[in-house]
């Protein structure tokens, strides 16, 4: 099969024929129709992950059809949507495994990471972590759902009630999680990079109320920020953003440096957190709210051999919204 890979050196993928993968026990082999580009895939070509699987076939929102399912797969027979996420391995036995907590599993399986992902035509992938789809979206309106959408609703989650939300940086999590949280009757409102009409744009169309610079003043205060650019200096000007008791959450597996700040932007029971991968429940249950929401997903579409010009464009904030490769025979069905 044709796949591009990650050789652990150049951050440029190289296009290659390589060995089908096999199926095992438990395994579904699934020919890819489309896989996202996620901000996460630029980190690992750009080496600010650690200890990627070299050499890597990179990509982590996956959405295919089952071809071949191994022996005791229950959940998925051949023929069958399926969508695979970035978590694609627990050990079901450490501490956090057992308290529900699979997310931060001690030894985990990433998608697209420690394991093989989608920038490929075909993938396998341990059926336990595969989710349904919910139908009325297209193949690469999907691919985004599995993790701009999964992350971006637990970010969201973890803002508890917060009526008045921020999202900082508006790209593919943020156009998602901005329509969820309308739909939840909270007020939002967008702060992209000084001058990217075109996301403050989206931001609008997306239900946001308000759409600005990241260095213009909110124009209320916020009850909890939502931090998806990579850009370590926005956690303290969103601190500033918040009410007494409000929350930063930062959304993203990476960040610059966030720089010193003064005590006074965190009393009042201000707090600061990350959010750290996914768990089944979260995958489940998004695409459930995906299924009942009428969700507009923008999608940029390029064929698989062009990862690293969509990859280029994330990296230099050429997008709107969210990049996804497309396999040649479904790119020219969507056509
Ligand atoms: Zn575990
Ligand atoms: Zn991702």
């Amino acid at each position: 099969m044709l796949a591009m890979i990650f050789d652990g050196v150049s951050s440029a993928l190289r296009e290659t024929h390589v060995a089908d993968p096999v199926v095992g026990a438990g395994d579904l082999l699934i020919d890819v129709h489309a896989c996202g580009v996620c901000r996460t895939d630029l980190h690992v070509v750009d080496h600010e992950l650690t200890s990627p699987k070299i050499p890597l076939i990179p990509g982590h929102e996956i959405v295919g059809v089952v071809a071949e399912a191994g022996s005791g797969v229950l959940d998925f027979k051949p023929g069958d949507r399926v969508g695979v996420p970035w978590l694609g391995h627990t050990c079901g036995h450490c501490h956090y495994c057992l308290q529900h907590r699979e997310n931060l599993c001690d030894t985990p399986g990433f998608t697209g990471y420690t394991i093989n992902g989608g920038y490929a035509e075909k993938t396998v992938a341990d059926s336990r972590y595969c989710l349904h789809l919910p139908s009325g979206y297209g193949d690469a309106e999907a691919a985004p759902l599995l993790c701009a959408g999964v992350i971006g609703y637990r970010t969201l989650e973890m803002a508890g009630d917060a009526r008045r939300i921020g999202i900082y940086g508006f790209g593919a999590a943020a156009h998602i999680v901005a329509q969820v949280a309308r739909h939840q009757g909270r007020a939002v409102y967008a702060f992209t990079r000084p001058g990217d009409t075109a996301a403050q744009q989206l931001a609008l169309r997306s239900g946001a109320q308000w759409a600005g610079s990241s260095d213009e003043a909110a124009p209320e205060e916020l009850d909890a920020a939502l931090i998806f650019a990579p850009v370590g200096a926005l956690v303290p000007v969103a601190l500033k953003a918040l009410s007494k008791g409000g929350i930063v959450v930062c959304g993203g597996i990476h960040m610059s440096d966030i720089p010193t700040f003064s005590y006074d932007l965190l009393w009042e029971e201000r707090r600061v957190c990350s959010v750290a991968n996914l768990t089944r429940q979260d995958g489940a249950a998004f695409m459930r709210l995906a299924g009942e929401l009428v969700l507009e997903i923008q999608v940029t579409q390029y064929s698989m051999s062009d990862a690293n010009r969509a990859l280029d464009d994330l990296r230099a904030g050429r997008l709107t919204g969210a990049a996804v490769l497309v396999m040649p025979k479904a790119f020219q069905r969507q056509l």
